[in-house]
């Protein structure tokens, strides 16, 4: 089994490699990003680790970056304990399982071996809303054939929308989603957002595909009447 671990501290890459290797595994190290997303593009690994602060291109973009070419190599993402980027974001960029540092060798080696027993996944369906499409994995979207510049929040909003298509959301329900479950901070932000993405995904357009439902909260229709 080939494994390519993309770390930047060098301590760290050395014991992956020795530790990996004891374990039977080949290793690649590479030690930018930027080496990391070539050697993955040119050579066939069965699982990968990547970190996610790195020089050149970071952890989030390698992976989201393979995930668009079409590469589903399992992919296990390193994170910091008290790193802003979080979990969550591992996962939506398009990796297969996280874990954080400092990390024992006993559970990384589980974890490799259970990403590899699962093997690659299938690339997730992409969403649908009447004419609306969302690839999560690639954090894409598209009205028709126009691709729309959504942020993340507001991709994640979307996202929520389509799979609750057609239901009545509350912005509590949206906020417990998109946003934190903790999040204690004014729940008008879903208006905000909700009429940010009006403006991207429906006015454009000349849809109204997002509906107000007064005194209950709001419904993507995939009727675009
Ligand atoms: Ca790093």
């Amino acid at each position: 089994m080939r494994v390519l671990v993309v770390e930047d501290e060098k301590r760290l890459a050395g014991g992956l490699k020795k530790g990996l290797e004891a374990e039977g595994f080949a290793v690649d190290v590479a030690l930018t990003g930027t080496d990391g997303l070539w050697m993955a593009r040119e050579h066939d690994y069965d699982v990968q680790i990547l970190d996610i602060m790195l020089p050149g291109v970071n952890g989030f973009q390698i992976c989201s970056t393979l995930r668009k070419e079409g590469v589903w190599t399992p992919i296990l993402m390193l994170t910091a304990k008290d790193g802003e980027l979080d979990e969550a974001e591992a996962l939506d960029s398009g990796a297969d399982d996280y874990l954080t540092k400092p990390f024992s060798y006993v559970v990384l080696i589980a974890r490799l071996r259970a990403l590899l027993r699962r093997g690659a996944r299938e690339r997730p369906a992409v969403l649908e809303s009447g004419t609306l499409r969302l690839d999560p994995a690639a954090r894409r979207c598209w009205r028709e054939e126009t691709e729309l510049r959504l942020t993340a929040r507001e991709m994640s909003l979307l996202e929520f929308m389509i799979r609750h298509n057609d239901e009545v959301l509350s912005k509590r329900e949206i906020l417990d989603h998109v946003w934190d479950y903790d999040f204690e901070g004014d729940p008008n932000i879903v208006e905000v957002y909700v009429k940010h993405l009006r403006s991207k995904i429906d006015r454009p357009f000349g849809l109204e595909t997002i509906k107000t439902v007064r005194g209950s909260g709001y419904r993507l229709s995939s009727d675009e009447r």
